[in-house]
């Protein structure tokens, strides 16, 4: 038998790798728990009279919800992991195709907070999800039933081509300074008589005519793959660490749970959400209402009463998983002295008194209890006072629940660079302790 370490960490490259954007990464969530007994359902499904047993939904294809229903009608609490999907990246306009200097060129958008100078002199690729229109419509007497496909291409076609040195003589010296509009826009050929558009390679790619393709959600991304890196492999070279490493904790603990979930009187949840890289108030952003009403969903579906989903949102706890910064050896000095997370030292608890982390004294104390139970090392980290804090959905899902959190991750370096450094035995750390926290009682307390 393979060692668990192991295990997990070979899924989590495969998880990576099959997940270029938000959309794929929902499908390869949701091919997993399928693989393990959970029932795909749907928000427009009636829930009324949910058996026990394992579900998930996928929701506006680039969110997820997975939860456990266990076999007693009375639900305590929720056991909620929250972690993120999207990453950022640069992203293709809706009418992305020019031509310049006799070049095809793609118009791009940057989505979220990428670290820029990353992405380029990268071998890019896209892929993202088109829509297309059922076969047979005519144009104009309207259509229906609009399907979204996945897509991704695997060549390397695209390229953001740094300026040469000789051309721009200071830029070792005072940094590579990108205007957003003017210098990211990718070279995606040579221009040339009867070439084959976008829209073309997309149908051909789908098997569909062009007609039928009515809209699509295109992502550029590195068409290197995950790896482990390091002298002797004891780190993760890879794009979308943050935050499809804790995506991936969340699903496999609440795989790893189920077996047990059955016997107790909590509902152990994985929630995956989009778009908190640019602020989560969106219909698939931790600020929607999409968990509430899944939650209160699942009580009223066994037989609860909407004051019995009220009691159980008090008993219940939400970890709020996001990648965490590790000390970095060339600028320690950025670092808060005491609070260096290292890699593979173990989950990150985050503690911020302005609340960028939701993190509280006891829902602290809480995680080290934990870890110490699964006999896994815990380490701190607090932001230097004088730099603003980054957040997460930890503060956002906290709010709209009022349920007790705590914001924790793995260490990570190069975050929001296309290419990020984690650590190799932090993986399998995380997704013990969090299968221990699905089976927690409520401690009670504040
Ligand atoms: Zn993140």
């Amino acid at each position: 038998m393979p060692d668990v370490t192991e295990a997990v960490l070979a899924d989590l490259l495969a998880f990576l790798g099959d997940s270029p954007t938000p959309f794929h990464a929902v499908a390869s969530a949701m091919s997993r728990l399928e693989a393990a007994g959970f029932r795909a359902i749907a928000e427009t499904d009636d829930w009324s009279s949910l058996a026990p047993g394992r579900y998930a939904f996928p929701h506006g294809g680039s969110s997820l919800l997975a939860f456990v229903i266990p076999d007693g009608k009375r639900i305590a609490g929720f056991r909620i992991v929250g972690a993120h999907t999207d990453s950022p990246n640069l992203r293709l306009k809706p009418t992305p195709e020019y031509k310049k200097e006799g070049y095809a060129q793609l118009g791009v958008e940057v989505y979220g907070g990428a670290l820029l100078n990353s992405w380029l002199d990268r071998d890019l690729s896209l892929a993202g999800r088109v829509f297309v229109a059922p076969e047979g419509a005519a144009p104009k007497t309207g259509r229906t039933n609009v399907e979204g496909r996945l897509v991704r291409f695997t060549r390397p076609m695209l390229r953001v081509a740094q300026l040469a040195i000789h051309l721009d003589r200071d830029v070792n010296d005072k940094g590579v300074i990108l205007n957003k509009q003017e210098h990211l826009a990718p070279i995606f050929g040579l221009e040339r008589e009867g070439a084959k558009t976008l829209a073309t390679m997309l149908a051909e790619e789908l098997g569909v005519t062009p007609e039928r393709i009515v809209g699509s959600e295109l992502m550029l991304y590195d068409v290197v793959t995950p790896t482990l890196g390091g002298r002797d492999g004891e780190m993760i070279f890879s794009a979308r660490l943050d935050n499809l490493a804790m995506s991936h904790a969340a699903i496999r603990a609440v795989i790893d749970a189920a077996p047990a979930a059955g016997a107790g009187d909590v509902v152990p949840v994985a929630a995956l959400f989009d778009h908190e890289e640019v602020g989560s108030e969106t219909a698939y952003g931790a600020q929607s209402g999409f968990l509430p009403r899944a939650l209160e969903r699942i009580v009223l579906g066994r037989g609860g009463s909407r004051e019995d989903y009220h009691r159980a949102l008090a008993g219940s706890l939400c970890v709020s998983a996001d990648m965490a910064h590790a000390v970095h050896p060339n600028y320690e000095s950025r670092h808060e002295s005491r609070h260096k997370p290292v890699l593979n030292g173990g989950p990150v608890v985050k503690i911020n008194s302005q609340q960028r982390y939701a993190t509280s004294g006891s829902t602290a104390a809480l995680f080290r209890d934990l870890c110490a139970r699964a006999e896994v090392p815990v380490q701190h980290y607090a932001h230097r006072t004088d730099l603003p804090c980054g957040s997460t959905i930890g503060p956002i899902a906290s709010t709209l629940l009022g349920v007790r959190t705590v914001d924790v991750g793995n260490p990570m370096l190069s975050m929001h660079s296309i290419r990020e450094l984690g650590g190799a035995k932090d993986p399998a750390m995380m997704t013990r302790v969090l299968t221990s926290f699905y089976g927690c009682p409520d401690p009670g307390g504040p």
